[in-house]
């Protein structure tokens, strides 16, 4: 007589998992649908022990083939859940096994073997028969132990040859579940009429489902949108085995917006728009990727030029979040399996770097990038290892540029420029490379190497050379923010010899910065007899305020203004430059390409002239060769 105590509630428990699994949103990852596999032939194992041991108990009510046909379903699911277990352990070790069918008939060799065994039982009575007195074990019974115990083996191998990949606590779990299968199977040989096998499983089930197969671990917590982890998990999935297209939507400024309507309004804002795109656009997949960023994930039908239009047109109406209405700005960047990818990371990098300079061209309608057809970002991988190698190998280089006293016209000073080279050695701008430097903090080194530079040009006489008076170095905000800049820029001009009256600072004002660090700074290179200039004068971030609070000497008018005004004269250059020549303000004029545009400078009162009309910036001992008087 079979006993019902342990299957039942196993039964109950299964149902739930079941219910709740199925009802939470999933992604279409292979290891999900092998999941799925697994919980529908445990339910069908579970059913089927129960309906044939019922049967098998009452045997003489039932016919022999009733009682044969529930039997052979519930050893045939047996032996699939088995093999399932051991699957879905392939997919966790990422083996792929379904791509290769070779590789996937190796390893379900004995499986199959132990349903032929089975599915032979009516005939021949191998693993079970049924005769006037009901169900017998048949002869190849231990099939079902064997089979059970190869593949629990085979998982341990496998765990532990191809485990190093997995987190610490998923191994373990990994290890834990089979070893609980194995008890189970253990028990049921022991006491093989208490159908508890199941509950083991069932065990088994949990532990996979806590740990590696919980929905949530893929939903962001905005809206009903996936997480950045599932985007990972989906494309390196799809890579190489699938077409497909993404559409990426970014908000623009989102730093700002969240400190503009404050960042609890902003997270609503964000769940809203998750929710419109995943209502909206229901062929797609939908991700928010943090700091404003969304990936739609299309195959490769979708129609994103749609797609963004309608996005465009939902944007141009504000966002209600609870009593505040968000004003929000896309740019749009977009991938397809066309360019060559390797895997998901290097993608991601890249579509950050995308979005990156997407948020640059703010004046390109529409902002959308297509990054199939941009060369740049894998430039832009190029060059930070360039980069890093020209500054760990003292390779950073200074260019000079001519600065022109304009009422003598005679060049009195030269801003320092830095330089690095490409492999194939031409010169690379520093716009390109100081934002980099900036990021992954190799500014302080670059800068370091640029000062040095400057000084040992100055050691060596040049200055007298080439009949200069002063060297103007450029300093960015990140450098300003290292507390002992000052000693350490007057130590290596002490070593050096130099004096700090040869040497000018050029600063340009950044948005976001720790002001009273930076007046600390900043009075502290005045104190160490360094003169500052301010940079980029009118390029953005200029502060009325802070051009009276510090004590610049000179003011750099950025070149765009310089242009502007050629573009259209009006009075405003004109007065901003009087008004900063009567604080006792020197003011440079940059860009300047025309005689006629030197001669106007000259007119409105600019005491200093730089632009290629003059010179461009050159190699340190080019300008000594051609200078030196
Ligand atoms: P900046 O300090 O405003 O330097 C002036 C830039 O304008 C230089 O670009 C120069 O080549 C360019 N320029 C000068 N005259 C003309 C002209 O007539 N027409 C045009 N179209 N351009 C002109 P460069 O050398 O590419 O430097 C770009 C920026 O990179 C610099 O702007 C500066 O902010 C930064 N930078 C350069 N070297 C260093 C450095 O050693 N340290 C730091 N922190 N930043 C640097
Ligand atoms: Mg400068
Ligand atoms: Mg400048």
């Amino acid at each position: 007589m079979w006993n019902f105590s342990f299957v039942i509630p196993s039964f109950m428990i299964l149902l739930i998992l079941l219910g709740y699994y199925f009802y939470r949103p999933k992604l279409s990852i292979r290891i999900n649908d092998t999941f799925v596999s697994l919980l529908v032939t445990d339910f069908l194992v579970i059913l089927f022990d129960m309906l044939s041991s019922a049967a098998d108990n009452h045997y003489e009510r039932f016919s022999v083939t009733c009682l044969s046909v529930l039997n052979l379903l519930y050893f045939v699911f047996f032996l699939a859940r088995i093999f399932c277990f051991f699957l879905f352990l392939t997919d966790v070790l990422k083996m792929k096994l379904l791509r290769s069918p070779q590789r996937l008939a190796a390893y379900g060799s004995v499986f199959i073997a132990a349903e032929l065994l089975t599915l032979a039982s009516p005939f021949s009575g191998t693993v079970f028969y049924i005769d006037a007195a009901g169900y017998h074990r048949g002869p190849f019974y231990h099939v079902l132990y064997v089979t059970f115990l190869f593949y629990i083996l085979l998982s341990l191998v496998l765990i532990r040859r191809r485990g190093a990949q997995l987190k610490k606590e998923e191994r373990i779990v990994a290890v834990l579940y089979n070893v609980i299968l194995l008890a189970g199977n253990v028990i049921r040989f022991l006491f093989p009429t208490y159908l508890i096998m199941n509950t083991f499983c069932l065990m088994a089930i949990i532990m996979i489902y806590l740990t590696f197969m919980n929905p949530d671990f893929y939903r962001s917590d905005r809206g009903l949108a996936f997480n950045d982890r599932a985007f990972r998990t989906v494309l390196d999935e799809m890579y190489g085995s699938k077409l497909f297209r993404v559409l990426c939507i970014g908000l623009r400024g989102y730093s700002d917006a969240r400190e503009i309507y404050g960042a609890h309004q902003m997270d609503v804002g964000i769940s809203l728009i998750a929710d419109y795109l995943t209502r909206t656009f229901r062929d797609t997949e939908v991700f928010y990727l943090r700091n404003g960023r969304f990936a739609l994930l299309g195959d490769e039908t979708m129609d994103w030029d749609y797609i963004r239009s309608s996005i465009d047109r939902r944007f141009q109406k504000p966002w209600r979040a609870e009593e505040t209405d968000l004003f929000l700005n896309v740019l749009f960047v977009r991938v397809s399996d066309r360019s060559a990818w390797t895997d998901a990371d290097t993608m991601q990098r890249r579509l950050l770097s995308a979005f990156r300079e997407a948020e640059g061209n703010m004046s390109e309608a529409g902002g959308l990038t297509d990054l199939d057809e941009i060369v740049d970002i894998d430039r832009h991988v190029d060059l930070k290892r360039t980069l890093e190698r020209a500054v760990e190998e003292n390779r950073v280089e200074i260019f000079l540029q001519p600065i022109i006293h304009s009422s003598t016209d005679r060049m009195v000073g030269a801003e320092v420029l830095a330089r690095i080279r490409g492999e194939d050695g031409q010169p690379i701008s520093p716009n390109l490379f100081i934002p980099i430097a900036e990021q992954n903090g190799q500014i302080n080194k670059l800068g370091r190497q640029v000062f040095e530079k400057t000084c040992a040009f100055i050691h060596d006489g040049n200055l007298e050379r080439t009949g200069l008076e002063w060297l103007n170095v450029n300093l960015s905000m990140i450098q300003c923010m290292k507390r002992d800049l000052a000693v350490e820029f007057c130590g290596i001009m002490e070593s050096f010899g130099v004096s700090a009256d040869m040497l000018h600072f050029e600063v340009t004002e950044a948005a976001v910065i720790d002001m009273q660090l930076l007046d600390r700074q900043i009075t502290a290179l005045r104190e160490a007899g360094f003169k500052l200039a301010l940079d980029d004068y009118g390029s953005g971030y200029s502060n009325l305020t802070r051009v009276k609070h510090y004590p610049f000497s000179n003011i750099k008018f950025d070149m765009e203004v310089i242009w502007d005004y050629f573009r259209d004269k009006d009075v405003l250059l004109p007065s901003i430059v009087s008004a900063f020549k009567q604080l006792n303000l020197s003011v440079t004029a940059e860009g300047i390409e025309t005689e006629e545009m030197a001669e106007e400078m000259k007119r409105i009162g600019f005491d200093y002239l730089q632009g290629y009309y003059y010179s461009q910036p050159i190699p340190a001992d080019e300008f000594v060769r051609k200078y030196a008087k």
